[in-house]
């Protein structure tokens, strides 16, 4: 399942890539994704707003829409959305949609067995870029910035741009709702603390551990009411480089100890985001492209194999119904 990293990945990419843009039209062949409204609603309702700004808590994206619209998105096991740009004139040959932005460092991503699962697409208008102020008070380059721009809204005039829900198992969740009222659903307003957050911060950290004294650790990093956005891939990391076996009870870790996974959550997260995430299995990014976490991962799914650090044989367990990496010496 993606987790924070993954999520930011494509919260990053959604801003950079679709904000100013407006939604022309929506298209499902899975409609049960969208919870609460018909497909034929939910389309009256997308129709015709302007993005906005894209936003995260936990693994959750929030996609703000003009009138006061929320589009709230869970990727789930195997969801990842992929955004495609091309002429309109290749659009009208099916299969040569997203040509343009598909090939990442030479290779056609777009084209991976991974991103076939096409189950939702959203068609967008590019925005029109409105001339700079800063632009217009250099006159003496005025007529060469004038006709640049003009190239430019000719080129962004002439683009198709989609962004398309892949998604193999059929389990993502597509909400529409009321920007004041998306903090009042049940499911985001029994989220924990953001792990990145300037919220999460160490005395917040042990208040929760203390609250949560007799559970194991293993379980209080992945509980999203407690800490929202760590799942199974990176509290193995997380706990290997505190150094803290996975069962052990929270009320059991010392001041120092605590400190440390502190961190460690800190330390694993921003480093999995600057490697665009983990694709182990199903997650890439809006480019189609997978991150690169998973060459580095110590822990996760390296059972049998032996320690970076001390060559012991690294075990596998299960802990909250999940699989769990660690290894039984560095870890205590
Ligand atoms: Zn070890």
């Amino acid at each position: 399942m993606p987790e924070l990293p993954e999520v930011q990945t494509v919260v990053s990419d959604l801003n950079e890539k679709i904000i100013g843009d407006t939604i022309t039209a929506f298209w499902s062949e899975w409609p049960k994704a969208i919870k609460c409204k018909t497909l034929a609603v939910f389309t009256k309702e997308i129709v015709g707003r302007k993005i906005l700004g894209v936003r995260r808590i936990g693994k959750n994206i929030f996609i703000d829409l003009s009138g006061n619209k929320t589009l709230y998105l869970h990727l789930k096991m195997t969801g990842h959305l992929l955004i495609k740009t091309t002429s309109q004139e290749l659009s009208s040959s099916q299969g040569k949609a997203g040509q343009e932005l598909s090939s990442k460092g030479g290779k056609d991503y777009f084209a991976d067995k991974v991103n076939q699962y096409i189950r939702h697409k959203w068609t967008l208008k590019t925005k029109n870029h409105p001339p700079r102020l800063a632009e217009t008070r250099l006159d003496s380059t005025r007529c060469l910035i004038k006709s640049k721009r003009a190239t430019a809204r000719r080129c962004e005039a002439g683009k198709l741009k989609t962004i398309e829900f892949s998604d193999v198992r059929k389990f993502a969740k597509i909400v529409l709702d009321d920007t004041d009222k998306i903090a009042q659903l049940p499911e985001i307003k029994s989220l924990g603390v953001d792990a990145i957050s300037a919220e999460f911060i160490l005395t917040k950290f042990n208040k929760i551990l203390d609250r949560k004294a007799k559970s194991p650790i293993g379980i209080i990093l992945m509980d999203q009411h407690l800490i929202a956005g760590i799942g199974n891939i990176y509290r193995s990391e997380i706990l290997f480089e505190a150094g803290i076996l996975p069962t052990r009870k929270a009320g059991t870790v010392s001041i120092t100890e605590r400190k440390k996974l502190f961190q460690m959550i800190e330390k694993i997260m921003q480093k999995a985001i600057k490697l665009r995430g983990t694709s182990d299995s199903d997650y890439r990014d809006t480019a189609g492209a997978p991150g690169g976490f998973q060459k580095i991962m110590k822990m996760y799914r390296h059972d049998g194999k032996k320690c970076p650090k001390c060559g012991t044989i690294i075990m596998r367990d299960t802990i909250g119904q999940r699989a769990v990496f660690f290894c039984p010496s560095c870890q205590k």
